[in-house]
């Protein structure tokens, strides 16, 4: 078994994080397996060094250790990049210039409200149309045409979702982010594969975003790890936690006095992880 906590070093991490990782790194040990580190850093407008070492630091007190190097996936582009030539040959991106306002104004009738996917509004298909032919253009964002890929693989059923409710509910998702090269779901299941993830363990909010991973992998032709996507941590108000909830951080409550264990016990982990 080879598990996984893949942060992204753009604010401190909190009990959510903490408890993710302790999860992960849980379950690999009792499988006699492995817990591996990734940064996901590809947001460069966003991540930091600083938010990087505090990570290490943090998971480091929480009792945690794993292989070095850890894989950053800001060095990993060209990885990306091949992977995105690989699937405009084959026609299944176009290019998008649509920024929000452009998506809503297509996306809604008056008075309705647009329908929601995992990454905000269904993409109504504006630029579906445009040529798909010679290199892949560069400095524009690129989507996955959701109707042709479904058609280019086998499968029936993605994480329990049919191919309908794939067009209906996710449609055509970016895969190429004009500022980053990449995306979060192309270098999520890019980098589970490359590091063997056997397992994923993550927060139950990207439980929808799991049948975009079991799809892109049809198309990569590479494997699908185990899902396990646990409840969420939330505050007093039964809000989820966010980045910007400083007051929860790992960090404060180290610098409060809080032990590590005081954290398995905060969100309900055995002490002994086996
Ligand atoms: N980097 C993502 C995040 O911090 C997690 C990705 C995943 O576990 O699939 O939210």
């Amino acid at each position: 078994m080879i598990t996984r906590f893949a942060p992204s070093p753009t604010g401190p991490l909190h009990l959510g994080h903490a408890y993710s990782a302790l999860y992960a790194h849980d379950m690999a040990r009792a499988a006699g397996g492995t817990f591996l580190l990734r940064i996901e850093d590809i947001d460069q407008s966003r991540a930091r060094p600083e938010w990087e070492s505090q990570i290490y630091d943090d998971l480091a007190w929480l009792g945690l250790a794993w292989p070095t190097p850890v894989m950053r996936q800001s060095d990993r582009l060209p990885t990306y990049a091949a992977a995105l030539d690989t699937l405009w040959t084959r026609g299944l991106l176009y290019p998008c210039s649509c920024n929000r306002r452009d998506i809503l104004a297509a996306a809604s009738a008056p008075q309705e409200g647009a329908a929601m996917g995992p990454d905000g509004i269904i993409y109504p298909g504006t630029c579906r149309g445009r040529p798909r032919t010679g290199p892949r253009p560069q400095d524009t964002a690129l989507r996955l045409d959701m109707r042709k890929s479904l058609q280019a693989v086998n499968s029936k059923t993605f994480y329990g979702m049919s191919p309908k409710h794939m067009l209906d509910d996710i449609g055509d998702v970016v895969l190429c982010r004009r500022d980053m090269g990449t995306s979060y779901h192309l270098s999520v299941v890019i980098d589970d594969a490359a590091q063997q993830i056997t397992d994923v363990v993550r927060g139950a909010d990207l439980h929808e975003a799991t049948p975009i991973h079991v799809l892109l992998q049809h198309l990569l032709q590479i494997p699908t790890p185990a899902y396990h996507h646990h409840r969420l941590i939330r505050d007093d108000a039964g809000k989820r936690l966010a980045k910007r909830d400083d007051a929860r951080a790992i960090a404060t409550y180290r610098a409060d006095g809080a032990t590590p264990a005081d954290i398995r016990r905060m969100v309900g982990l055995p002490l002994s992880s086996g």
